[in-house]
């Protein structure tokens, strides 16, 4: 299993406490680091900061993998469905031409929503406890 999800060792500060789920959540979906909210959780697009800058908690340990994206594609299609759907009652476009008008728009809506998915799914991860496993964890089994 690559995941473990007991015992957390970030360290938190004792006079702010671990935040709760939603605000861990909110946090992530802002990009910033879901155990104080202050530091950036990115260095790059995607590329998350291992260690926050602020607080010290270790953001690289939570895992998004393949989630994030599966959570930008349910939205997007879910946003955008409603558009092809009046688009078509509306004005019944040829499918090449709706195929060349919405796939840039659905190409540029996935790029733009996918950090803040990752984000909040690493909120979600960090709220949860739900860790990498290290390699020594994966050697001892
Ligand atoms: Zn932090």
């Amino acid at each position: 299993m690559p995941f473990d999800t007991v015992a957390d060792p970030t360290p938190l500060s004792p006079r702010l406490g671990r935040p709760g789920t939603g605000t861990c959540i909110i946090r992530g979906l802002q990009r910033r680091c879901p155990a104080c909210g202050m530091g950036n959780l990115f260095c790059g697009f995607l590329t998350v900061q291992p260690v926050c800058a602020v607080c010290g908690n270790d953001n690289g340990a939570y895992p998004s993998d393949d989630f994030a994206p599966y959570v930008t594609i349910f939205l997007v299609l879910h946003l955008m469905t409603p558009f092809l759907i009046g688009a078509d009652a509306l004005w019944t476009p040829p499918f090449w031409l709706e195929g060349l008008i919405a796939l840039p728009i659905f190409t540029a809506a996935t790029i733009a929503l996918l950090p803040y998915a990752k984000g909040g799914v690493i909120g979600f991860a960090y709220a949860m406890g739900v860790r990498r496993r290290s390699a020594d964890q994966d050697r001892l089994g």
